[in-house]
């Protein structure tokens, strides 16, 4: 099945083209359509899945180019200085900067401008960006509720949160920021948490944040082959 067939448009696909992306990938063909409608989603996956994708080429195509299909209800607005519409939390430096990269890609024709905000460095230049105007930030939650305490970020125009890697940021201890940033967005708004792990936790956080979502799973690629017999032997050194 090629990308085509999940309704994305022309400058989306343009992109994946130049990527060499020819099909998406099991996350992708079950996420995708229901998240293009606005739903909200519950994604077990793991990194290595192309779920980044699945959630990154939805959130371009909503805010940047719903026109484009004849939606003209949906014409994108431009972002205020520091009132982003959509936000991508995740739980390190290293995923942000990956997650932002992606949506570079994946947006380079639909006009996307994103910025990314972590800790562990100065501020100042995340406000400038931020001051700038931007339609999607991807963002560590401490240094990100820091920001919104200065006032440098309003969460007010979100109107699409994604979580990404709900299980770890839950481990590195960002459940109460979690919590208070998804609190100052909008009710109004389209949720999406992925996490490669479904303990309680993660379910009662699903339950708070997520209204009536569609449940997305995908074995890990990283898995064993089904075929392939496996069995370990102890030999002398
Ligand atoms: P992720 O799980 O989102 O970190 O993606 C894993 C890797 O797969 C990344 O390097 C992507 O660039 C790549 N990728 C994602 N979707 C596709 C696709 N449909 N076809 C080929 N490569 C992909």
């Amino acid at each position: 099945m090629p990308f085509k067939t999940l309704r994305l448009a022309a400058p989306i696909l343009r992109a994946l083209a130049e990527e060499g992306y020819e099909t998406p990938t099991p996350i992708q063909a079950k996420a995708i359509p229901p998240a293009l409608e606005g739903k909200d989603l519950l994604g077990c996956a793991q990194t290595g899945t192309g779920k980044t994708a699945a959630f990154a080429l939805p959130i371009i195509q909503r805010l940047k180019l719903a026109g484009e299909l004849g939606d003209a209800a949906h014409a994108p607005r431009r972002a205020a200085p520091g009132r982003p519409h959509a936000l991508i939390l995740a739980p390190t430096r290293e995923l942000a900067l990956q997650i932002d990269e992606s949506l570079r890609t994946y947006g380079r024709h639909a006009g996307v401008r994103t910025t990314v905000i972590f800790g562990g460095v100065g501020q100042n230049p995340q406000v400038k960006a931020l001051q700038a105007g931007v339609d999607i930030v991807v963002a560590t939650p401490g240094r990100l509720l820091d920001l919104i305490q200065q006032r440098h970020c309003s969460l007010a125009d979100v109107h699409v949160l994604v979580l990404d890697e709900a299980d770890r940021m839950l481990d590195m201890g960002f459940i109460k920021p979690i919590r208070q940033i998804a609190a100052m967005v909008p009710a109004k708004r389209q949720t999406m948490l992925f996490s490669a792990t479904m303990p309680k936790e993660i379910r009662h956080l699903a339950d708070a944040l997520l209204r009536d979502p569609v449940y997305v799973e995908v074995t890990p690629v990283a898995s064993a082959a089904p075929k392939i017999e496996q069995c370990v032997i102890h030999v002398a050194r």
